[in-house]
């Protein structure tokens, strides 16, 4: 990736843009005051377009309206949104253009006037659109359901908090008043230290039966989860989304990164190629579609950006993919081997780069980030750190050896630290037994 790629110009020429857009904002402020609607019928127009309601802002005709800025929970990503309430009632949600997830990463700052960024474009997804009809959906669950029938009849009725909280605590015969004799566990049968499996200790106390799964642990939930799984009930199984979802793909990049990242995506801005196995990065990559996904569209019709999709289904992102595998389930691992084999044996990859072992030798190549293929690799099964990158430390026991990576010098093939040269071999095959017989520095 080179440097001058990392930010696309597109994205950066904003500035003409506002002062088109404000210009724009301003004639239809004009516009809409210079109707004159009467009272109450104007309101009833305007509320029913939230546009017009934000054009109208400033203006007599808005009272009972409330324009409020927030963050939408609707997933994970967490963009802004602009929340128009009428008379308490939820009317529209629009992106928030305060908040990076909803401008392309250049939101107008704090600083600016609500009323000059009204009208203003700034998107959220239909996800977050919807949400009025979440709150207001005569179907929604405003109470706890219980069985009212047999198991599998499909039958429930409302009960209170109170009831709920009983019976799940105490247990008991919660059936009764279907005919069911069988006696239900509380949870307050986990309420003791005796092992869980007296033969197996290492599973501990009852408490730990107790298991909950959380959906995401957005700010503040995980705490009060915690104070309620841990804390109260004394189990240790408090389990979120990340454990399940998005492990395998941050312990990838853990163990890529020698341990120090977790959170390593394609670049959406710099990237001059992606490949997406199962990610969908038109509606879900993160920080969300208003920005990964706008990203990669935007520089995608600009020609800037390629990619091909690997997903057994055809999302939305691969009508306009280079190729769309429709790998089949649990092959994915074979496909990236087979296209790793590929790359190595035709030399189809960007030597220039792969050389270049440290930032400031890569930085001089203009690239944003530098590669690790040239660092040195212990092949030993003997050795304590087998497969592992091999350190300085590894081949002098001098003090001041450290956790410097190795590598070969081009210029003369020697092991060197990789911070020490601007070019590494990445292709010999050799083993080699190394000595250094003294540390300079
Ligand atoms: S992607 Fe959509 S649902 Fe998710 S936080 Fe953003 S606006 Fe809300």
């Amino acid at each position: 990736m080179k440097k001058n790629n990392s930010k696309d110009k597109s994205l950066q020429s904003s500035a003409a843009r506002r002062a088109f857009l404000k210009g724009a904002a301003a004639t239809a402020g004009i516009m809409t005051l210079g109707g004159r609607l009467p009272g109450a019928e104007a309101a009833e127009v305007l509320w029913k377009n939230p546009r017009r309601v934000q054009r109208a802002a400033a203006s007599q005709l808005d009272s009972g309206v409330r324009v409020t800025h927030s963050v939408c929970l609707g997933c994970n990503a967490r963009c802004g949104n602009r929340i128009v309430v009428k008379d308490g009632i939820l009317e529209s949600i629009s992106g928030n253009p305060y908040h990076p997830y909803n401008s392309q990463a250049e939101p107008v700052p704090y600083s600016m006037p609500v009323a000059e960024t009204l009208s203003r474009s700034s998107s959220v997804c239909g996800k977050a659109i919807d949400a009025p009809n979440y709150v207001y959906n005569p179907y929604r669950l405003l109470k706890p359901l219980k069985r009212a029938g047999k198991r599998g009849a499909g039958k429930f009725e409302p009960i209170e908090w109170e009831q709920l909280i009983r019976e799940v605590t105490h247990g008991g015969r919660l059936f009764a008043h279907l005919g069911e004799t069988g006696e239900i566990e509380g949870l307050k049968a986990l309420d003791s230290d005796e092992p869980i499996e007296p033969k197996a200790p290492e599973l501990g106390s009852k408490r730990n039966g107790f298991v909950m799964i959380t959906g995401r642990l957005q700010t503040g939930r995980k705490a009060i989860i915690d104070r309620f799984v841990k804390a109260a009930m004394g189990s240790v199984n408090r389990i979120g989304h990340t454990d399940i979802c998005g492990l395998g793909f941050r312990m990838g990049n853990f163990a890529l990164t020698d341990q120090e990242q977790v959170e390593l995506k394609a670049d959406p801005w710099g990237a001059e190629y992606i490949l997406a196995f199962g990610a969908n990065i038109y509606e879900a990559g993160q920080p969300g579609v208003n920005t990964y996904g706008a990203a990669v569209a935007k520089r995608n019709s600009a020609g800037k950006v390629k990619f091909a999709i690997v997903d057994p289904r055809a999302q939305n992102a691969s009508v306009h993919a280079e190729d769309w595998v429709p790998i089949k389930p649990g092959q994915d691992g074979a496909f990236a081997m087979g296209l790793i084999r590929w790359i190595i044996e035709n030399k189809a990859y960007n030597r220039e780069y792969l050389t270049a072992p440290n930032p400031e030798a890569a930085g001089a190549k203009d690239y944003a980030c530098y590669a690790n293929a040239t660092h040195l690799v212990i092949d030993d099964p003997a050795h304590p750190n087998n497969g592992k990158f091999l350190r300085l430390s590894d081949i002098v026991s001098a003090d001041s050896a450290g956790e410097t990576f190795v590598v070969l010098a081009d210029k003369d093939g020697l092991p060197t630290a990789y911070d020490q040269v601007n070019e590494a071999v990445l292709d010999r095959e050799q083993r080699c037994r190394m000595r250094l017989a003294k540390i300079s520095g």
